[in-house]
């Protein structure tokens, strides 16, 4: 059991806690779990953030992209129309997040900072290029997510940081998360991938693509990019792709998979995600292999 455990009403009074060495909990899917499961004890000082009106909601920003607050659930995620749209790999990647009950509590920011090689959101976020606005009792600085996760469950964040939330630049194009998974709910991707593009014309004119669970830290991969931009996203340029993606990959063999195996598959899965996502960029929800689960929205 944690020593001391307070609940903040404010953002003051949330820092003033991480200041004092207070570690914070929000939806607690990874931290109460995590200590139950008995993977690290629970920390001396807990401040529950759930209450922090700051850290909620999503809106447009001034130069169109969007601020999703850390607070933001991941049921809320997939039901949001501009995450959909604009921004729909956040949306493949919350929609199959463990179960109903774990989007309904599990927070983006949560997932964030959890800094799991495994996370669904980490992969889409690095290609949309966003970034983590971090306050402490010293003020707001801001770390591009893909240099804030700095291996498994590091981050760059300080101690007394609080994530309060995470802004997208403006975005057109289409996009994907893909993951293997061996059933649909309470699953983590055993590897995963990541695909952005831009078009010009019937040509991709610019593209990004992360892997996940298949590096200490979620990670692009520039040669995939640069086999896709430019091209006509044909059969050559995606298996270039996906080729680069699985020679990019450094996987560790587990209870889950082989390291031979999650390297195989990162081309499958880097492919998907890739077909996908021009696809999409095309206005084709054809051939979308996970498209944001309208069945999961639906019934949540
Ligand atoms: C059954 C089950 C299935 C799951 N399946 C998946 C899955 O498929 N994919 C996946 O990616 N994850 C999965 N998870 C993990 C978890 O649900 C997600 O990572 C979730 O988004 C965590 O959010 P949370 O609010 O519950 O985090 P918490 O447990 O509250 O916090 C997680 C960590 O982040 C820190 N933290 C939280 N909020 C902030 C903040 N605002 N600023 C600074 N630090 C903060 C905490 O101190 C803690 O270290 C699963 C968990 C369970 C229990």
């Amino acid at each position: 059991m944690s020593a001391t455990y307070t609940a903040a009403a404010t953002l003051p009074e949330a820092l003033s806690a991480l200041a004092g060495g207070a570690r914070p909990v929000a939806g607690g899917t990874d931290l109460v779990v995590g200590a139950r499961q008995g993977k690290a004890a629970l920390p001396d000082s807990l401040v529950a953030i759930h209450g922090l009106a700051e850290l909620r909601g999503i809106g447009e920003t001034s130069g169109g992209g969007l601020r999703i607050g850390a607070l933001v659930s991941h049921s809320d995620l997939v039901g949001h129309p501009a995450v959909r749209d604009r921004y729909t790999a956040i949306a493949d990647a919350s929609a199959i997040v463990g179960s109903h009950a774990t989007r309904h509590v599990g927070t983006l920011g949560g997932n964030v900072m959890n800094a799991s090689p495994a996370m669904e959101t980490g992969g889409p976020l690095i290609c949309f290029g966003a970034e983590a606005v971090l306050a402490s009792q010293s003020g707001e600085r801001r770390v591009a997510v893909e240099d804030l996760l700095t291996g498994p469950g590091r981050t760059d964040a300080r101690p007394d940081e609080l994530l309060v939330a995470i802004e997208l630049p403006a975005a057109t194009g289409g996009s994907c998360y893909a993951r293997l998974e061996y059933r649909r709910q309470m699953e983590i991707a055993v590897v995963g991938a990541t695909c952005s593009v831009t078009l010009d014309g019937s040509r991709i004119a610019s593209a990004r693509v992360a892997i996940t669970a298949l590096t200490p830290r979620i990670v692009r991969v520039p040669g995939a990019e640069a086999a896709l931009a430019g091209s006509d996203g044909g059969v050559d340029a995606v298996k270039a792709a996906a080729d680069a993606a699985a020679a990019a990959s450094q996987p560790i063999s587990d209870v889950r998979a082989s390291a031979d195996y999650r390297r195989a598959m990162a081309a499958v899965i880097a492919r998907r995600a890739v077909v996908a996502a021009v696809a999409r960029a095309r206005g084709s929800s054809e051939s979308v292999p996970i498209p944001a689960s309208p069945a999961l929205h639906g019934a949540d």
